[in-house]
């Protein structure tokens, strides 16, 4: 069996036509409806699965699913714009966001045309560029904080692997909406860069609960057991977790 298998596609639910991507997954035994929060729709189902019975299963589930999108529109809605005096969330602190436009000279003057740059000051994030359209401001903030995840889960890797008696072979850094994180057959752990905008407490939590992954790749009471063995209060930290998903300014 090959790789998973993608293709858009269009239902009619009530009164909206609602877009949505269908994936068949190899190996995949349920068929799974997923709402993301920029209100995109993922049917992800098993390999035998035909479009037509993805249809059917969106449209028995219609009320559910044009619930959630709504949901994540007026989530979408609230999130705060990008401008000066916006605060950013990072971990225990914020940032205060300074969004400056970047002159002429400074784009002659050498970095790359169209592109801005983004530095900390203190207890200020800085952004400066050229282009203050919301899309080029949200990546370049993003890339930053893509960065610091990179340094910072990597340190609480390193930090819990020895304490677990495990060792990921990888790390990486990923930006999906739907997970905090996720860990591989193969021993690599990934962890959403958005935890930089929860509580250390919180961003932890799921270092810890992938790793334990390396060990019991289900959700088995010995599994919790060993995420307990490390983080006693896990439940009330996915509790507060699971209550920010949707609800980060990025
Ligand atoms: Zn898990």
């Amino acid at each position: 069996m090959g790789a998973t298998i993608e293709r858009r596609d269009v239902v009619r639910l009530g009164a909206v036509e609602v877009p949505y991507a269908f994936k068949r997954v190899p190996r995949r035994r349920h068929v799974h409806i997923l709402v993301n929060e920029e209100g995109a729709i993922e049917v992800r189902a098993p390999w035998r699965f035909s479009l037509a019975k993805a249809r059917e299963v969106l449209r028995e589930n219609a009320r559910w699913v044009v619930r959630t999108l709504d949901g994540a529109r007026e989530r979408l809605a609230q999130r705060p714009p990008l401008i000066t005096g916006t605060r950013l969330p990072l971990l225990d602190a914020s940032l205060r966001l300074e969004v400056r436009p970047r002159a002429q000279m400074d784009l002659f003057a050498g970095a790359r045309k169209g592109q801005g740059r983004v530095e900390r000051r203190g207890t200020a994030l800085r952004v400066s560029t050229a282009s203050l359209g919301e899309g080029e401001l949200r990546g370049l903030i993003e890339h930053w904080y893509r960065r610091e995840a990179a340094t910072h889960l990597a340190a609480r890797v390193e930090h819990y692997s020895p304490r677990l008696g495990v060792r990921p072979s990888r790390v990486t850094i990923r930006g999906q909406r739907s997970r905090w994180g996720s860990c591989s057959g193969k021993g690599t752990v990934s962890l959403n860069w958005r935890l930089m905008m929860v509580p250390g407490a919180l961003a932890d939590y799921v270092v810890v609960h992938e790793l334990c992954h390396l060990r019991h790749m289900n959700h088995s009471p010995r599994f919790w057991a060993m995420v307990g063995g490390a983080i006693p209060d896990y439940r009330d930290r996915r509790r507060r977790l699971n209550a920010l998903q949707g609800r980060l300014p990025l």
